[in-house]
């Protein structure tokens, strides 16, 4: 692999490069979740571009930032292992990518202002920000991301539609713990006892993921928040279960779409640290 700190290096790189580019956006403190990515990308392209840098301009919260998980030396040995002689790792300062931007941002509606866009202000800005910025520079013909942050997903195809960029965004399944617990670089920050506890997580969206009565849609959300929150360092911060085209929530007057997927998300604080899940649901409503 190539290793580009600079975005000049980077482009000049890519000048070189032969054959279809696919791109990785990380933030680094790598895990097996982005390996998956990665995979995907050497699979269907020639060259892939794996990028890590923490994006200060979406931390709505300057403690976060601070507290971010940082193993650059760890993440370049894994990626070592698995890249090519011909793939690139860029590595940029924030100085240099942001003197790059062209600061048009395309107005994504309601997608940014729901779910974590309701609860982090002014992140999803930020993450359009810079994915756009490093779409312009690196122009992939394919980009990976994962479902684990579903909203993200979402907002990125349709930024990718609405600026009428050629890339092709593929989402890729969430990779998770023998616990069912997501795989996420904040999973560094959690105690031993409370990543314990943490696979409460995804086994109650498990447990609760058919719904077979319209009327059940708040009870049932009632009840996934009720069992999580009755682990004593847990607060459900928000969960819905929304379309995947609209990310408008479901209610028990909403008409289902049967074009759509609908996705129960969620973000717990599992004592100091901000986790967020997803899960498929379905309904099997009786007719009558
Ligand atoms: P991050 O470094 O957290 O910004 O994540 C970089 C990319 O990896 C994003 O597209 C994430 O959705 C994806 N990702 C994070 N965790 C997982 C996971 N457990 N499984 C699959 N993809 C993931």
């Amino acid at each position: 692999m190539i290793l580009a700190e600079s975005v000049t290096v980077l482009k000049e790189l890519l000048k070189k490069s032969v054959g279809e580019i696919g791109f990785v956006p990380t933030m680094g403190a790598l895990h097996k979740g982005h390996l998956s990515l990665i995979k995907e990308s050497k699979s269907k392209t020639t060259t892939t571009v794996v990028s890590i840098f923490i994006n200060p301009t979406q931390f709505n919260d300057p403690g976060d930032l601070k507290k971010y998980p940082r193993d650059i030396e760890s993440d370049l040995k894994l990626l070592d292992n698995i890249l090519s002689d011909n793939d690139i790792v860029f590595t940029p300062q924030a100085d240099d990518l942001y003197s790059f931007e062209n600061p048009v941002i395309p107005d994504l509606g309601n997608l940014d202002k729901v779910l974590e866009g309701k609860h982090r202000p002014g992140h999803f800005s930020g993450v359009v920000r810079v994915v756009k910025l490093l779409f312009e520079i690196i122009d992939p013909d394919r980009a990976f991301f994962g479902q684990k942050d579903f909203q993200q997903l979402v907002i990125i195809k349709e930024m990718v539609r609405r600026l009428e960029m050629k890339i092709e965004v593929t989402g890729c399944p969430t990779l998770r713990e023998s616990t069912g617990l997501a795989m996420s670089s904040r999973n560094k920050l959690l105690t031993n006892n409370i990543r314990s506890k943490a696979s409460i997580i995804y086994k109650t969206l498990k447990n609760h993921n058919v719904i077979t009565d319209p009327g059940k849609i708040c009870e049932t959300s009632s009840a996934i928040i009720k069992t999580i929150d009755s682990i004593e360092e847990f607060r459900t911060e928000y969960f819905e279960i929304v379309n995947d085209k609209t990310l408008e929530s479901i209610t028990k007057e909403s008409i289902i779409d049967p074009s759509a997927k609908y996705y129960g998300c969620i973000a717990v604080f599992a004592g100091n640290v901000r986790l967020i899940d997803n899960v498929e649901f379905s309904f099997s409503f009786a007719k009558g």
